[in-house]
C-alpha cells in the first residue's frame, strides 16, 4: 500500500540512489521539494540539466571544468612538469585551496577497489601513462589512504617507476581512510612536504 502519493514515492526512490542520502533524508527532501514554490523547482531542475550538459572533462588533466581545458593546465605559469594525481576533482580542490602547490594534476576519477570491480581500465590510469611521456620529471601520488587508494598508489608506481621519473607518495599524515576533501589545509600541506620517493 502506498503511504503517500506514488509521484512522491518515485522522488523519494530517485533521492535515496544519491550519495549519502539515506531513506528517511529522501524523504525529507522530498517533501521540502514538493513544498517549493515552482519557479524555485524550475531553477533547481534548469541548474542541474545546465550542469550536465556543460561540464565537461579537461582534455589535459580530465578534472571537470567548463572550458577545453582548465584554468590549472592552462596556467603557463604552474609547473607542467610535475603532476599530483589525485581520485576526484574534489581533492583537485582541496589542494588548490592550499594555494602553495605549483605544479599541475592527473584526476583519475575513482581507484582501484577488486571489491567494487572496479579495475586499472575503468579508471584514467591509460590517460596518465600516456602524459608522462612528456617531460614530466615527477609524479606525485595523492590518492587517499583508503585500501583502494593505497592499491591504486601501488599500481601507478609499479606503471611509472620504469620509465626513470620519480613517482612520490604524499606522506602518511592523513588519518587512515580520510577522503583528501575533509582535510584541513595546513594537514594537506604537511601531507606533501613529507612525501616520500617510492
Ligand atoms: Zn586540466
Amino acid at each position: 500500500m502506498d503511504l503517500y502519493s506514488g509521484y512522491i514515492n518515485k522522488l523519494i526512490d530517485e533521492l535515496a540512489g544519491l550519495p549519502g542520502i539515506g531513506s528517511k533524508s529522501a524523504q525529507r527532501l522530498a517533501f521540502h521539494l514538493i513544498n517549493l514554490p515552482k519557479d524555485k523547482i524550475n531553477r533547481l531542475v534548469k541548474t542541474i540539466v545546465e550542469a550536465k550538459e556543460n561540464v565537461r572533462y579537461c582534455k589535459e588533466c580530465f578534472t571537470l571544468t567548463d572550458s577545453e581545458v582548465c584554468p590549472v593546465c592552462a596556467d603557463a605559469k604552474r609547473d607542467h612538469g610535475t603532476i599530483m594525481v589525485v581520485e576526484n576533482t574534489r581533492d583537485l580542490a582541496a589542494y588548490e585551496k592550499t594555494g602553495k602547490y605549483g605544479g599541475i594534476y592527473h584526476v583519475l576519477h575513482g581507484a582501484i577497489s577488486p571489491m567494487l570491480g572496479i579495475g586499472p581500465g575503468d579508471i584514467r590510469l591509460k590517460e596518465l601513462v600516456t602524459r608522462v611521456q612528456e617531460n614530466v620529471s615527477e609524479v606525485i601520488i595523492a590518492t587517499n589512504s583508503s585500501l583502494e587508494g593505497e592499491t591504486t598508489a601501488m599500481y601507478i608506481s609499479k606503471l611509472i617507476k620504469p620509465t626513470g621519473i620519480k613517482v612520490t607518495r604524499i606522506a602518511s599524515g592523513v588519518p587512515v581512510g580520510g577522503d583528501l576533501e575533509y582535510i584541513d589545509e595546513v594537514t594537506l600541506l604537511r601531507a606533501l612536504e613529507g612525501r616520500v620517493e617510492m
